[in-house]
């Protein structure tokens, strides 16, 4: 029996690795997280007031972002929240043109790995621009609270200084 045999009269194909046949559910779920945010609520608060924020341990005074609320090193879930300077330069980038499906209603988009040079951290995030032709490796951007359509979500990404 082949695998187009199969196909042709059934929702069956032979498995790749095991050639055993598999029954292909038609039934096409949509998946969605529910993710429990109650102990870093803050972030969220702090972005409605245009504040970005992380967590710091304050056993070792070691910074965490996207915020958690223990610290590895220490076993210790004794944090406190610290604002983020805004202040980054640009590490590195790539440019979004083949989106993955739930992203497939974006614009090309680009993402960035900026260093903010207060912290002396690297954060991950959308780096917004009006000319993508002046990205330049080292460029001065600014971390900033946005609202990312066409969901009206508020973000944090990156913008070039200049464009400002
Ligand atoms: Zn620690």
């Amino acid at each position: 029996m082949s695998e187009k045999e199969e196909v042709k009269g059934l929702p069956v194909i032979l498995d790749k690795k095991t050639a055993l046949p598999l029954w292909i559910d038609q039934r096409v779920f949509p998946l969605q997280y529910y993710i429990p945010i109650k102990r870093i609520e803050n972030f969220f608060k702090g972005l409605r007031e245009g504040k970005i924020l992380a967590t710091k341990c304050k056993s070792c005074g070691r910074l965490f972002f996207p915020p958690q609320m223990d610290c590895p090193k220490c076993k210790t879930r004794d944090m406190e929240w610290v604002e983020l300077s805004n202040e980054a330069e640009l590490v590195s980038y790539t440019i979004i043109k083949v989106k993955p499906k739930t992203f497939g209603h974006y614009e090309d988009y680009i993402i960035a790995i900026g260093k903010l040079k207060k912290e002396n951290i690297n954060i991950f995030a959308w780096l917004k621009t009006s000319d993508p032709s002046k990205i330049r490796i080292g460029m001065k951007l600014k971390l900033v609270v946005s609202e990312r359509l066409p969901e009206k979500y508020l973000v944090y990404e990156f913008v070039p200084a200049e464009d400002l």
